[in-house]
């Protein structure tokens, strides 16, 4: 089946309030304009120097998400025209993020993401540290930063009981974060699901699917 195809039949299945980020980590921007050329618009990718390759040779108004762990030193990168930073796992980067927003004068959106799953290999916040960075938010409110929701992984198995329950907790960290914090308005995106677990993230309320394997195939 070719990449119009299953974007198609992934879109058509989606509910309408559930967003679809493509992955397109490790793939070529011709193969990007296939998905591109059905009308997609958000695309994720996890490496900066790969995402500002494409965005040298893709059109402006793709609309770029970073999906990978962002160290800070690299944020002046991508500051100028990212779209949404899914990837933010500590007070540290949120300064640098307001820092480089602020020099660009945006305001950038970002997701808080926390550690749902059992492998260890996988970034972002404990429950504590995530409470944590909520008070600091709420102590010195960043002007060029906008804390839009969470973001999160489950483990990488076929055990459906343990993804669910792991996407559960994400959300009700989530709506326990959306009463803590001073200024919630902007706070109603969950990022959750991806090719394996999508249908099971939609289920427990997730508002935001980054799916890459499911269309392109096998990385
Ligand atoms: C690669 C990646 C995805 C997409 O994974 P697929 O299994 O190809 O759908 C989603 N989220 C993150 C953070 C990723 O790194």
């Amino acid at each position: 089946m070719s990449v119009e195809k299953r974007l198609k039949e992934i879109k058509d299945s989606l509910p309408n309030h559930v967003q679809l980020v493509v992955v397109s980590k490790t793939h070529s921007s011709s193969t990007i304009m296939q998905a591109y050329n059905t009308g997609q618009r958000a695309f994720g990718e996890n490496r900066v120097q790969e995402m500002m390759e494409k965005v040298n040779q893709l059109p402006d108004d793709v609309e770029w998400h970073m999906i990978g762990s962002l160290q800070s030193n690299k944020v002046k990168y991508i500051a100028p025209y990212i779209h949404l930073i899914h990837s933010v796992d500590s007070l540290k980067l949120l300064r640098t993020i307001n820092r480089e927003a602020e020099k660009n004068d945006r305001v950038i959106s970002v997701l808080l993401q926390v550690h749902i799953a059992q492998e260890e290999s996988k970034f972002g916040l404990t429950d504590e540290q995530l409470y944590q960075l909520v008070e600091e938010i709420n102590n010195q409110p960043f002007n060029h930063v906008k804390v839009t929701g969470l973001m999160g992984m489950s483990t990488f198995t076929s055990d459906k009981e343990v993804v669910r329950n792991e996407f559960k907790h994400l959300k009700n960290l989530f709506e326990t974060v959306k009463t803590k914090l001073n200024d919630a308005s902007a706070f109603t995106e969950l990022s959750m699901g991806m090719t394996s677990d999508y249908q099971l993230a939609i289920d427990q309320g997730s508002t935001i699917v980054r799916i890459g394997s499911a269309i392109f195939g096998e990385r």
